[in-house]
């Protein structure tokens, strides 16, 4: 049986969740989808230093959000790997060099499938179809979609 994650955050990647903001998600996402959710498989996840939220085996391109270009996998792990701490997460102060000429900070490429970097999120595990219609009330939260 194919499931997916949704991941749910704030898009201001450093804030983190304001307080009610991870129950306003949950309540939000269960009314519209009250079949098809177990509740244990809703997850808040608070961290915190900015991290990843990844879309798995879905990436299959980054590129330039003002040119168009792919940016090589390598250049982009490389700076992964530079702006990253164990302890205190990513700092988002690294820089990919576009062809184009442009300097994009990590959490400013257009990733495919869509990515995204914070300190807190909402996961849920989904096995049928799941409505996302409800997040237009909500411009603040970002999602991303995994397969698993
Ligand atoms: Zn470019």
């Amino acid at each position: 049986m194919s499931e997916s994650v949704f991941k749910f955050y704030p898009l201001e990647p450093t804030r983190g969740f304001l307080p009610g903001e991870a129950d306003t998600i949950i309540s939000a996402f269960s009314d519209a989808n009250d079949l098809s959710i177990a509740a244990d498989s809703i997850r808040v996840h608070d961290h915190c230093g900015v991290q990843f939220i990844d879309c798995g085996s879905s990436l299959e391109r980054i590129a330039c959000p003002l040119c168009g270009a792919a940016i090589p996998m390598t250049h982009w792990q490389s700076a992964m790997d530079a702006d990253f701490d164990t302890s205190a997460g990513f700092a988002l102060a690294s820089f990919i060099q576009c062809d184009c000429g442009r300097q994009l900070p990590l959490h400013g490429l257009r990733y495919d499938a869509h990515c995204g970097f914070s300190r807190s999120w909402v996961s849920v595990v989904v096995h049928s179809h799941f409505w996302l219609g409800w997040m237009l009330q909500y411009p603040w939260i970002g999602h991303v979609e995994a397969h698993v």
